[in-house]
């Protein structure tokens, strides 16, 4: 591998200046009511080299709400668990609808486009519900394992607020249960789903958590092997068209990296072989991708003249 000596701190001091220069018409969600009581001007970045070198800016050590970032996550362990028999039962093409749509939904017979929209996310849910005797810890020790980090926790204050509201979400798994693609207890499945989407962690967490998606399914620090080679490639190809929902098109052209987007305003993208970057800044653009996050990336993959393509 060629060593990456780019100097990522002098690129970020320039990215913070540029962030305070950006009319953010972004708005935070309001439909978890929890999540409209962050302060909407946070902003920070971080970013890790496979080699460990580290950069941050701005509110990059402060904790919030992952929300569909942690769908990387389930996914991961849905994959180490049932392999390529998951592709049964929810697909792996882009959406083009937003990230809550039904439509296609009924039309597809309960079958998800893929698992990072809503559905798709569920029916991950579902299936680590049938394999695991407690789910909720047993994601959590998971998550906790691949961050290398036992600090790492769901907020319950938020997943209670996403339950509260969760009236589409309800629709959705109600739908697939129907067409038979949920094997469990709809309110099982669902206390997992808005767990999931309520855990916490910073931007530096972030980028540590997600490294082994560009060092081809290794922690580069703990060498521990969280995916096959071919998982990981897997992993990121979804992304790359997935992540963003009905703006993944706009992300790949205009970032051009793999990446996961979440309503909390945080996004992750991936250079396979160099680094993993965190971005967070809580106003959502009408896409529910954080609006900010997306130009600030768009901005550094330009500067840095480093994407996949
Ligand atoms: N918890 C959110 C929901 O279910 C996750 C959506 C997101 O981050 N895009 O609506």
């Amino acid at each position: 591998m060629i060593p990456d000596t780019t100097d990522y701190q002098a690129v970020f001091n320039e990215l913070a200046n540029q962030a305070q220069q950006i009319d953010d018409v972004g708005e935070v969600a309001s439909y978890i009511p929890e999540l409209q009581r962050i302060d909407s001007d946070k902003f920070g970045i971080h970013l890790t080299t496979v080699d460990n070198r580290n950069f941050g800016v701005g509110d990059s050590q402060e904790k919030f709400s992952i929300q569909s970032i942690s769908k990387v996550l389930s996914l991961v362990l849905a994959i180490k668990l049932v392999g390529g028999k998951l592709w049964q039962r929810v697909g792996v093409e882009p959406s083009g609808t937003p990230f809550n749509s039904l439509i296609q939904l009924e039309l597809e017979k309960g079958i998800p486009r893929n698992p990072f929209i809503n559905a798709g996310a569920i029916v991950v849910c579902d299936v680590l519900v049938s394999l695991l005797d407690d789910p909720k810890q047993q994601l959590l020790e998971f998550v906790r394992e691949i961050t290398d980090d036992q600090t790492i926790d769901y907020n319950i204050v938020v997943a209670e607020s996403e339950r509260k509201t969760s009236y589409i979400n309800t629709a959705h798994i109600n739908l697939m249960k129907a067409h038979g693609n949920i094997y469990n207890d709809i309110d099982t499945v669902l206390e997992l789903y808005f767990h999931l989407c309520s855990i916490e962690m910073n931007c530096y967490e972030l980028a540590q958590t997600f490294l082994f998606l560009a060092y081809q399914g290794v922690n580069p620090f703990t060498n521990k092997q969280v995916l096959t080679v071919s998982a990981s490639k897997r992993i990121n190809a979804i992304m790359q068209t997935c992540g963003f929902y009905d703006e993944a098109g706009e992300f790949s052209f205009k970032v051009g990296l793999p990446g996961k987007s979440g309503v909390g305003g945080g996004i992750i993208a991936i250079r396979p072989g160099k680094y993993c970057i965190a971005v967070w800044s809580p106003k959502l653009n009408a896409k529910g991708n954080s609006y900010k996050g997306m130009k600030i990336l768009e901005y550094f993959t330009t500067r840095t003249q480093c994407s996949i393509f």
